[in-house]
């Protein structure tokens, strides 16, 4: 690696850690319908207002070890975890994507579903207020790529645009598959089994990858959810109700397929073929 690389990765992570910051922000005040542009951040407990060097990401925390400052509450370890995700991820989208303008549709879609996680994982909800748009700019993405002006993207680029028929097949198909499921789901078992959140959130990645890469999404969601599900419920105890929010594991299948769709599409199909 040429130190100019290293150091454009070192500038991503400084990126995404300012930005992971912000993402606390959304994640905290999107779902409870506050502004998340005021007032400034202050502590839930005693109402301390934050300033600018106890908001510095990750080292503050570190620095006022996980404390405020006004009342010594606990500061709960998803802000600085957040941070640095966002660091990583951030870091791993630029070096994965590189230099082209695919960039930034890129690393919107993933604070965009880092946002997504973080709610579902604390409140089991996938807001509209963010699905709905992150679908809408997935179907931009494609109708930009393929419309505007833009320097052409090879279709098995990294982060390249699906184009404008399969973004909307995507979409629509993500949505329809988990409906069909959830409904067979509710129809055998008598129970709600997937929210209204997850179509919404499998038909908006299923806009930002095209058709196959959504069914390989929702794929790799299944089997994520069943091997770390399986794993929770043998930690804890035998509770099969235990309630996993689904978002989380749809996000990230969601995520790897946009990145590295030519290579899991290959490694799949590699593997029915050997099995078949
Ligand atoms: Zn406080």
């Amino acid at each position: 690696m040429i130190p100019s690389s290293a150091m454009l990765l070192v500038a991503a992570g400084v990126l995404g850690l300012i930005v992971g910051s912000f993402l606390n922000v959304v994640a905290h005040r999107l779902p409870r319908d506050r502004s998340i542009v005021r007032p400034a951040s202050s502590c839930p407990s005693c109402g301390h207002r934050i300033g600018a060097l106890e908001n510095i990401p990750l080292l503050s925390y570190l620095a006022l070890r996980g404390r405020c400052r006004g009342c010594g509450a606990t500061i709960p370890p998803g802000y600085p975890l957040t941070e640095l995700t966002s660091a990583i991820l951030t870091a791993l989208t630029v070096w994965v994507v590189g230099a082209s303008w695919t960039l930034v549709p890129a690393l919107v879609f993933t604070w965009m579903l880092m946002v997504l996680t973080r709610i579902d994982l604390e409140l089991q909800l996938l807001p509209d207020r963010l699905t709905l748009p992150l679908g809408g700019l997935g179907l931009l993405y494609a109708g930009g790529a393929a419309y505007l002006p833009m320097p052409p993207v090879a279709p098995t680029a990294a982060g390249a645009p699906a184009s404008p028929l399969a973004a909307l097949l995507g979409a629509a198909l993500g949505y329809g598959l988990l409906f069909l499921a959830g409904w067979g789901y509710e129809r055998a078992t008598g129970r709600e089994g997937m929210g209204g959140g997850d179509l919404k959130l499998l038909g908006a990645l299923g806009a930002w990858v095209g058709p196959v890469a959504v069914l390989l999404a929702l794929f790799l969601a299944a089997l994520m959810g069943s091997l770390i599900g399986g794993l929770l419920i043998l930690l804890r105890g035998g509770d099969r109700h235990l309630a996993i929010p689904f978002g989380p594991f749809l996000a990230a299948g969601g995520w790897a397929l946009f990145l590295w769709k030519d290579t899991i599409i290959r490694w799949y199909f590699g593997l029915s073929g050997s099995l078949g």
